[in-house]
């Protein structure tokens, strides 16, 4: 079998749907007027995915105020925040030039999401001649919705986890239904565990065990032909071109990452330093028997932070590489990260979103190009 590639699943979103997403915490604009400009720039997403050969396509996360607040709020100011959330939560991440992100925070229970990400599949169902994936946000991200030390008085941790745990479900099992083949749990805060950054409390806490943990009980509840199926993504951050944990030795992660039961893994490695090394940690953590599934492993060839086109001789080099260390029947081509998993992303290194949007397609045609002429060489 060829060498199979993925999208990791957003793409920068017009300048013009970004400040609609502004308009409407203004007050300037109604709800209806920035799903208009979602639904158009989704479609525009799908039609130009489709051009690049890419095996499965999605609407570039146009509809989504982010990868990780989508079943949350709509936009990322808060504008119509779920029941029981506040905006206040803690940071998610505090990026390397300097801006951060925070999540909502939990108030009281139940935790519900208010929006799954099947909607997007079934509209994406609508437009697309290609199979669709869908990234979804993970329990372990989830979790930090709830506060680090003490409990919500009538809302204990143990019973919003198995609130998450159930919701992580339902949003994947109802992609799968609105016919989805694919489905990838985003998993950026896994590198970020080890940050131990004192701005940022939840980095210094060790929890990257608990997050694997506490994934895995969402993988338990599917069979083995499903997690075929539904991967997981980890990378350094990737936003405003600027990354959150790059600097965190990824041993850390990697010798950790695959106890996690999912079926395939999207993983960062275009922009290391070293990517030889990286090939070779997957190549020896990644397992082929991962409770009846082997794990799957796509190199990140592209870096959707630097405006850089790759080659596609570039890729098909890493993926040659990368078959040195990884099982070829395992190994598959990606990109480093989504091209914009937040909906206000300016990409201050390509100059404007719309550039980048396509830069973003060129690079994704290089990488389904390298990736043919790897299989190639390969003889697979
Ligand atoms: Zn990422």
């Amino acid at each position: 079998m060829p060498i199979p590639t993925e999208t990791v699943g957003s793409l920068p979103r017009p300048l013009e749907l970004q400040e609609a997403y502004e308009d409407l915490d203004q007050g300037k604009i109604q709800l209806e007027d920035l799903q208009k400009l979602q639904e158009e720039a989704a479609k525009d997403s799908i039609q130009r995915l489709e051009q690049t050969g890419e095996t499965y396509v999605n609407d570039g996360e146009q509809r989504e105020s982010s990868f990780a607040t989508y079943p949350l709020t709509d936009t990322l100011a808060g504008t119509g925040l779920a029941d029981n959330l506040a905006g206040d939560g803690q940071f998610f991440a505090i990026f390397d030039d300097g801006h951060d992100r925070q999540l909502p925070r939990i108030v009281s229970g139940p935790f519900r999401y208010k929006q799954y990400a099947s909607d997007f599949v079934k509209k994406n169902k609508q437009d697309a001649s290609k199979p669709v994936k869908q990234a979804v946000i993970s329990p372990s991200m989830m979790m930090l919705l709830y506060p680090l030390d003490g409990e919500i008085e009538g809302y204990p941790r143990e019973q919003f986890l198995d609130d998450v745990v159930d919701e992580c479900e339902k949003d994947i099992r109802q992609c799968f239904e609105a016919g989805a083949e694919r489905v990838s749990v985003d998993f950026t805060e896994g590198r970020l565990a080890n940050k131990n950054d004192a701005r940022n409390p939840w980095t210094g806490k060790d929890m990257l065990q608990e997050f694997i943990e506490l994934n895995n009980r969402l993988f338990d509840r599917f069979s083995s032909e499903e997690r075929r199926n539904i991967g997981i993504h980890t990378c350094p951050g990737g936003d405003n071109d600027s990354v959150h944990s790059k600097e965190v030795p990824y041993e850390k992660l990697l010798s950790k990452m695959f106890q996690m039961n999912a079926g395939y893994f999207l993983i960062q490695c275009a922009s290391e330093e070293d990517k030889e090394e990286v090939y070779r940690l997957v190549g020896e953590y990644s397992r082929d028997d991962a409770d009846g599934v082997p794990q799957v492993c796509f190199i990140g060839v592209i870096d959707p932070l630097n405006p850089e086109v790759e080659t596609a001789e570039e890729v098909k080099d890493r993926l040659v590489t990368a078959a040195k260390y990884i099982p070829v029947e395992r190994l598959g081509a990606t990109d480093d990260c989504g091209f914009s998993p937040f909906s206000r992303d300016l990409k201050p290194a390509h100059g404007s979103p719309d550039f980048a949007r396509d830069i973003a397609m060129q690079k994704i045609s290089a990488r389904v190009e390298g990736a043919r002429l790897a299989s190639e060489e390969l003889g697979v």
